[in-house]
């Protein structure tokens, strides 16, 4: 039907990309993606120069979701799915970045009458030294270890200000959901993060951890106080605890620092594995095999890439706590409950010897005991457009993937679009929080913003991204996902 393209190559792996009719395909993402096939020879190489490996290493199949873009040497939205090799690549830099959502038990109408002191509240929470999250070794070790079971099994500090006073039973309920995706590793390969910090946070000097945990992160990283502005499936929505109008946080980030850290980590141990002699591949993508002989470099990096997934589960934990922070302190209390917890670059291995590796794609599982009505599925349209939530349908020709975003149109790095003038009016109709360059709300605008924000902002506002609407339906139409609900931002806090 309409809704897939087959992609011919030399090497005859299985490739089809996911787009509907109106969705636009970058041909410079095709063409990445035609050089990163040449891994297929890569493992047939490996495989020669590597004498009794029990399973012949392949790639198995690829899909490409419909915000199939240009990315550094594998586009995003690729999914890959390989027998017998892992590539750590093809996960991205930003290792488990993803996306957060919590339904709060505020209404549209309860919030839209603070929205003035909420986006003050929050640039001090963001941006002013106001975020104080204090993270005690035993914290710092039980996330690195475990993710959100461990740094909350680690108990929320006596007295807890700022974001920690936020934590809920509800939480303790939720933190076991992702425990399957990021088996425990050892906090071995970062050590020095575990130690480092002071233990009542602050986030003043240093790049320690207690510095970088609660922080945005760049440009395209945001987190967002939306509200349902649609309905399209009552069943899944009341479900979800997502009545129209209820008020939604969408949280966006990634790993920071410490998965470019297990990233390196990665390549040192792919170039220690890589057998002599055999002139590393032209596409300069170096997979791992999956022998015997290379299992403890392997897991050495293994073991940082889960240390750095788990980081990023707890930065996107408590991005949504200061938000609920922020709410807290203008509309009174709050209660928020997590609709869902979404990865977009991280790898799966199976026990059959299979890896499937999603870099800007996620998991759209189909329904079961866990999720009655599918994986939920989060598709983000950009700051000043709507953003969708879906329901996975568990499609076996995408890999169980579906989109993580409405992806880019225009790449970024290349001449910003959009004049002063254009971001000064989207400004005026968007709320966008970030720093300003004075502090003193009588002299700071809205359009006070740092002059080095403002070039982000014009490379991450809507006309830089693909039309989400025609994204959402190419999932539909491809029978990868169901609409259940449209999001509508209030305010986005850019990184
Ligand atoms: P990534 O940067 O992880 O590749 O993509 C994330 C997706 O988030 C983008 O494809 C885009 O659709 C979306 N996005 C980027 N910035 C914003 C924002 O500020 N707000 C919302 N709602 N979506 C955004
Ligand atoms: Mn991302
Ligand atoms: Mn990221």
């Amino acid at each position: 039907d309409d809704s897939w393209l087959t992609l011919p190559n030399p090497h005859g792996v299985p490739v089809e990309l996911c787009a509907g009719p109106d969705v636009p395909i970058e041909s410079a993402a095709v063409d990445e993606l035609l050089t990163v096939l040449e891994t297929e020879a890569t493992l047939r190489t490996l495989a020669a120069a590597t004498p009794g490996l029990e399973v012949e290493p392949r790639i198995d199949r690829v899909v490409c979701t419909p915000d199939f873009h240009k990315g550094a040497g594998i586009p995003i939205g690729t999914v890959l799915r390989t027998v017998g090799a892992l590539v750590p690549q093809a996960v991205g830099n930003d290792i488990n970045c993803g996306m957060r959502v919590e339904a709060t038990s505020l209404t549209v109408e309860q919030v839209r009458p603070h929205l003035d002191r909420l986006e003050q509240h929050l640039r001090h929470l963001f941006f002013e030294g106001g975020r104080r999250i204090g993270l005690t070794p035993a914290h710092r070790a039980g996330l690195l270890r475990e993710g959100l079971p461990g740094l909350l099994g680690a108990g929320v500090p006596a007295g807890a200000r700022g974001a920690w006073a936020q934590v809920s039973a509800a939480d303790l309920d939720g933190a076991g959901l992702h425990a399957a995706a990021h088996p425990a590793a050892s906090a071995e390969g970062f050590r020095d993060w575990i130690t480092s910090g002071s233990d009542t946070g602050g986030g003043s000097g240093g790049t320690s951890y207690d510095s970088i945990i609660g922080s945005v992160g760049g440009g395209n990283h945001f987190a967002e106080l939306q509200y349902v502005s649609r309905v399209h499936d009552g069943a899944a929505a009341y479900a979800w605890g997502l009545a129209p109008g209820r008020v939604v946080t969408m949280v966006h980030t990634g790993s920071l620092s410490l998965g470019h850290q297990a990233n390196a980590t990665g390549q040192d141990q792919a170039k220690a594995l890589w057998p002599k002699g055999v002139p590393a591949p032209r596409n300069r993508i170096l997979p791992m095999l999956l022998d015997e002989a290379g299992a403890a470099r392997r897991e050495k990096y293994l073991t940082a890439f889960a240390n750095a997934a788990n980081f990023a589960i707890g930065n996107r934990f408590f991005l949504a706590l200061m938000m609920r922070a922020g709410l807290a302190a203008v509309a009174g209390d709050v209660d928020a409950r997590l609709v869902y917890e979404s990865p977009h670059n991280l790898l799966w291995p199976a026990d059959d010897g299979t890896v499937v590796h999603r870099k800007g794609a996620t998991p759209a599982g189909a329904p079961d005991a866990a999720a009655p009505f599918g994986e939920p599925v989060i598709v983000p349209g950009s700051m000043g457009a709507p953003s969708h939530l879906l329901r996975g349908l568990g499609n076996a020709r995408a890999l169980h993937s579906a989109c993580h975003g409405a992806g880019r149109s225009v790449p970024r790095g290349s001449a910003a679009r959009g004049s002063d003038a254009e971001l000064d009016a989207f400004l005026e109709e968007f709320r966008v929080v970030t720093p300003l360059n004075h502090r003193d709300p009588a002299v700071a605008g809205r359009r006070d913003i740092i002059e080095a924000w403002r070039r982000d902002l014009k490379q991450e506002a809507p006309w830089a991204y693909k039309e989400v609407g025609a994204v959402v339906q190419s999932l539909e139409g491809a029978g990868v996902a169901m609409p259940v609900v449209e999001l509508r931002p209030l305010l986005t806090v850019k990184g």
